[in-house]
């Protein structure tokens, strides 16, 4: 393997190739590019998530010119990952992009609801700034935007070897991770068979309504693997249905809300499947439960047309319960008076809102207006990436800045890392054991810190010397 420093561009290169751009050594915005069969292919175009002005200009910024990307192969639907397709195609990209039915049909729901979330910040700050209006804050893009971005999508079934290029091949694998979650098997077959591996996000094994990722993984030449969890063990899953019962136990105690800032895809589904569980299976009393997003909603209806990604649990559940996400238990809240209203309640309840690392969405309201009220607490579900108001929630910062203001940070902060829909270090030794001494080059991204020099670690480990910790902009020959 050669590592081209910019010696030829990776537009000149004809061989299979790659070049990190996005999710290098960080974990958000994912996008990677691949040369192979002459074309100039995307491995998922994520979102950046970060301080503001960072977050601007990085999403704005790609590898090359939109228009000379010959198509995209997308992992999943989580936003860091796909959401800055619409961004893609407003400037100019115009291949198809592949991906699982049910990702496709979450990206339809979730670009929609984040053009939606761009134009209201967007609005807000202009508001806010009441700046003249040269000076105006454009969205990123806008509901339009992510609805046009849909005509690219081209629906894939698991498992089914699709052409994306001339010699050049794909399939979709569970990658038990988010509902269509797939890892990517790439075959190239010039100039020398090549076989690449794309893990997108690695999910988990016996976590609730997913299928497990697929065991074995396919034996290949190159690994490209996430690593955001690498350096850490998971708790059991199967206990946080009863921790998650204590929290909201003990802050109904003492009169206070429970906030859930929650991803609106899997995570809450998860949430709320064990939080109806223990109301059922008497962990706790009923009370309240809101969930203030009409995300929610449209997703919980892509995850009842896609019952070919449930595990037989799952299957069993719904045949005999009839829903699996609180039906008559839970409400789900789509109108922005009703959610405002919610704040008025003065009864103990619990809100699970987005977005999940607090970058924007109805959750900045609840933050604001709960945070500083040692009555509460705010339960923290998932990862939180660096510099986002979530990471400085678990942080317990003494204040926290939202929407401009400081507010003191006097609520509870309960952290539940079980949640997590990322492999920990032991899925990771279970599923590369079988494939890492055969392996050629393995490049880990999706981290930050030291994730990927733990996942350097375990590939060493397991058999695999030649891993790579790319930077962007970084070309490798393959
Ligand atoms: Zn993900």
């Amino acid at each position: 393997m050669i590592f081209s420093k910019k010696k030829k561009s990776f537009e000149e290169l004809d061989s299979p190739a790659l070049m990190f751009h996005g999710a290098a050594n960080t974990v958000t915005g994912s996008m990677h590019m691949l040369k192979a069969g002459g074309k100039t292919v995307a491995l998922d175009c994520g979102l950046f998530q970060g301080r503001r002005q960072d977050a601007a200009t990085r999403n704005t910024e790609f590898p090359m010119h939109p228009s000379k990307i010959d198509s995209l192969l997308l992992s999943h639907a989580h936003i860091d990952h796909s959401g800055n397709i619409p961004q893609l195609v407003k400037r100019g990209f115009t291949g198809r992009v592949y991906a699982t039915s049910a990702t496709s049909d979450l990206c339809e729901v979730m670009l929609a609801d984040s053009g939606h979330i761009h134009e209201e910040d967007a609005r807000y700050w202009n508001r806010k700034r009441a700046q003249t209006p040269e000076e105006e804050i454009q969205p990123l893009y806008t509901v339009e935007d992510a609805l046009a971005a849909m005509k690219n999508f081209q629906h894939m079934p698991y498992d089914q070897t699709f052409a994306f290029a001339d010699g050049a091949t794909a399939t979709f694998l569970e990658a038990g991770h988010i509902l269509g979650s797939a890892c990517i098997l790439i075959e190239i077959d010039k100039p020398k068979p090549t076989r690449i591996l794309f893990t997108g996000d690695l999910g988990r094994f016996d976590m609730p309504i997913l299928r497990d990722p697929i065991e074995p993984l396919p034996e290949v030449d190159y690994l490209i693997t996430e690593s955001t969890y690498a350096n850490r063990r998971h708790n059991n899953p199967t206990d946080m249905k009863g921790k998650l019962a204590r929290i909201v136990d003990q802050t109904r105690d003492i009169g206070g809300r429970v906030i859930i800032p929650s991803f609106s895809v899997g995570r809450t589904q998860n949430v709320i499947y064990y939080l109806v569980q223990a109301i059922r299976e008497g962990l706790m009393q009923p009370l309240p439960i809101y969930v203030d997003s009409p995300l929610s909603s449209n997703v919980t209806a892509v995850f009842k047309k896609h019952p070919e990604c449930y595990d037989e649990k799952a299957n069993d559940f719904w045949k005999e319960e009839g829903a699996l996400f609180g039906d008559g238990l839970v409400k789900y809240i789509t109108d922005v008076s009703e959610s405002k209203d919610l704040n008025r309640r003065t009864d103990p309840h619990v809100i699970v809102a987005s977005s999940g690392m607090c970058e924007f969405g109805r959750i900045l309201h609840h933050l604001k207006n709960n945070v500083w009220n040692e009555q509460n607490t705010i339960c923290v579900v998932g990862f939180m990436a660096q510099h986002t108001l979530g990471r400085r929630i678990v942080e317990r910062r003494k204040e926290l800045k939202i929407f401009g203001r400081m507010y003191p940070l006097l609520a509870r902060v309960e952290i539940l890392n079980g949640f997590s829909a990322h492999a920990d270090s032991a899925d990771f030794r279970r599923m590369f054991a079988p494939i890492a001494p055969k392996l050629r080059g393995a490049f880990v991204v999706h981290g930050e810190g030291p994730q990927p020099v733990a996942m350097t670690g375990i590939l060493n480990d397991l058999g695999c010397s030649n891993v790579h910790i790319p930077n962007p902009g970084d070309v490798f020959e393959l």
